[in-house]
């Protein structure tokens, strides 16, 4: 279903008003976690400041270690919500738990299914079962194909809104979070008429790496760009090492749009 054959036209989300597969450059940012209301209202608020409605963060986060920073969970949810709505945004974060699924629904505009649960079939179904559109992620030691099927378990129970996430895979390659198979865009944009987005953060994990991966991404044809922003990245309850600041966000846009590749 999924399938360019299938279907030749490409699939847009419409996420409020702000459509992904148009042919338009988007970019989600905000915060890897959601740590508190003032935090995450005042990225949003930078944001906005900036044409950028599509507001990330996570509420439940899965974590390598059971010793780190877990997520505020619904609370999380409920300061997204807030603040997206005092300043009308789209909200989008990830549920780890079909049994959450249902609950989300008030809260959120996007369900992100991440890189850990990409093949959490059991989640899948879920989410395809509802209507809301999902953020799907690559898993990271998923191929593409295996991302496209798991995109068909969605679209599979009914769900027809699904964006694709490539956001690195694991290699043997250390200079990198992830290796970002940046190939995989003209890939997925071939053989599925689903959007797709690339995020910068996690492929990388290195800040400094962020404003060029970002140009090769909407240069080889990315209908989004996925970034992590946080007031304070050095006081981060997660990934502080390539979380941007506010100046660092606002030169990162100052970059992008100077290329032209990002109006
Ligand atoms: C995230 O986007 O918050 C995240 C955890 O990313 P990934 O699932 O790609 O690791
Ligand atoms: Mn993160």
């Amino acid at each position: 279903l999924v399938s360019r054959k299938k279907k030749p036209e490409d699939t847009i989300v419409d996420l409020k008003g702000e459509k992904i597969g148009d042919g338009s450059q988007r970019l989600v940012a905000g915060p890897c976690s959601v740590e508190s209301y003032e935090q995450v209202y005042e990225v949003a608020k930078f944001m906005k400041s900036q044409g950028i409605r599509l507001l990330r963060g996570g509420a439940f986060k899965p974590r390598t270690s059971p010793y780190d920073f877990q997520g505020l969970g619904k609370e999380g949810l409920e300061i997204l919500r807030r603040v997206a709505d005092e300043l009308d945004m789209v909200v989008i974060s990830e549920i780890v738990s079909p049994q959450d699924v249902e609950m989300s629904l008030d809260y959120l505009d996007v369900i992100q299914v991440g890189a850990r649960n990409s093949q959490n079939f059991e989640l899948l179904k879920e989410v395809g079962g509802v209507d809301k559109p999902v953020l799907m992620k690559r898993g990271m030691s998923s191929t593409i194909d295996e991302l496209i099927k798991g995109a068909e378990y969605i679209l599979a129970k009914g769900n027809e809104n699904i964006i694709l996430c490539e956001r690195g895979i694991r290699t043997y390659e250390k200079a990198t979070r992830n290796t970002l198979d940046i190939s995989a865009v003209p890939i997925l944009k071939k053989e599925t008429h689903l959007p797709v987005m690339v995020d910068v953060t996690h492929s990388t994990g290195r800040r400094d790496l962020l404003e060029p991966t970002a140009r090769a991404a909407f240069a080889i044809g990315a209908d989004a760009v996925m970034a992590e922003v946080h007031p304070d990245p050095a006081v981060a309850l997660s990934d502080s090492a390539q979380q941007m600041d506010l100046a660092q966000f606002e030169s990162f846009l100052d970059s992008l749009r100077a290329s032209g590749l990002y109006k």
